[in-house]
């Protein structure tokens, strides 16, 4: 394990060295968003425009299969400070977030979905607090109203579980929306793994960080990209890439069968030493074969899981593949 993690807020640096005039990257990952682009850009350029930094745009098309890609373009020519990196096909949020912090040139950088999920009002929060000195500064959800309840509980319990049986701790109610100083993002692109929870890999950087608190609205336009099942797997992604519980705990549990099978066979022996032989037990006997069978099964599936990400890593395949970047008009960069 990578040693065990206290408190997921730290006090900020002593001494940042903060540029006067900052770069400031947004890196949004974009998949079928054609109905919330033009939004977003409103949104976002009100926020960004005339202030005391620099900011530059990066979009990831992440394979969509509407207009997304030629808007991105048309809005590229349009403003300089927009660039498209699209990517080959659909290689999922994490994998589009990757690509986006491999090609943002910022000092300090912000990943945000594009659905107006993520209040770019937010952002000047961010930026004041990573000039007070905080390297990571995340946006933590105040309620989950907006969710389903199905939703929320699942989240709810997905956090709590995750955060128990892993050495690291993610802060509750927090999703990808973040500002993170260059050297944080530096230290991401080390990570090499091809899993990507990326809100795993944001943590286990460490860094000091300080959350903002923000109510989450409904999406602006279009639908959710993330069904149950999708959810499901990242869940499951998300354990298996940060923690060895679930891998170790057969250990234990056999260890314990092991005791209670030993009990059991000391009761049955002294009992037919005792009263002599019968032959009843049918009931049990079933019971127990169909119990160890499962238990069986299921500590081969959690092997598996394990396995499954070995054989993805062993490959060693890239996480994404570019196929075309696009800069509109920024001769000047
Ligand atoms: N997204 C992506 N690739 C995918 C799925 C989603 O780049 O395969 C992007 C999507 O365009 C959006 C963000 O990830 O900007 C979050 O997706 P969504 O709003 O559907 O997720 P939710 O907010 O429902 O969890
Ligand atoms: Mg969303």
């Amino acid at each position: 394990m990578d040693g065990a993690q206290k408190d997921v807020r730290t006090k900020p640096r002593k001494q940042p060295s903060r540029r006067p005039n900052p770069l400031i990257s947004l890196v949004a990952p974009c998949y079928n968003e054609s109905e919330s682009l033009g939004l977003f850009l409103d949104a976002v350029l009100a926020i960004l425009k005339g202030k005391d930094f620099r900011f530059e745009i990066v979009f990831v098309d992440d394979g969509s299969s509407d207009d997304t890609r030629a808007q991105i373009m048309q809005l590229a020519d349009k403003h300089q400070e927009i660039s498209l990196v699209a990517l080959s096909r659909n290689f999922g949020k994490e994998a589009a977030l990757t690509a986006g912090l491999d090609h943002a040139r910022g000092d300090a950088i912000i990943v945000m979905d594009v659905d107006l999920q993520d209040p770019p009002e937010l952002i000047s929060d961010f930026i004041a607090k990573w000039r007070e000195g905080y390297d990571v500064v995340y946006g933590t959800r105040e309620d989950r109203q907006t969710d389903t309840f199905a939703k929320r509980f699942t989240a709810d319990g997905f956090y709590r579980l995750f955060n128990k049986i892993s050495a690291i701790k993610i802060p509750e109610n927090t999703g990808d929306y973040r500002l993170m100083d260059r050297r944080v993002v530096e230290t991401v692109k080390q990570l090499p793994e091809r899993s990507r929870f990326m809100k795993g890999l944001f943590a286990w950087v460490g860094y000091s960080s300080a959350g903002v608190s923000y109510v989450r609205p409904v999406r602006a336009a279009g639908t959710t990209k993330f069904n149950f099942w999708r959810l499901w797997n990242f869940a499951i992604d998300g354990i298996a890439s940060f923690s060895t519980v679930p891998l170790r705990m057969w250990s234990y549990v056999g260890a314990i069968i092991a005791t209670l099978s030993f009990i059991y066979a000391l009761i049955i022996v002294t009992k037919t030493i005792i009263t002599g032989t019968d032959v009843p037990g049918y009931a049990s006997l079933i019971t127990f074969i169909l119990f160890f069978g499962s238990v069986q099964m299921i500590s081969i599936g959690v092997l598996g899981e394990y396995i499954s990400r070995l054989f993805v890593e062993v490959k060693g395949r890239p996480i994404y593949v570019v196929d075309e970047t696009y800069d509109g008009s920024a001769e000047d960069r």
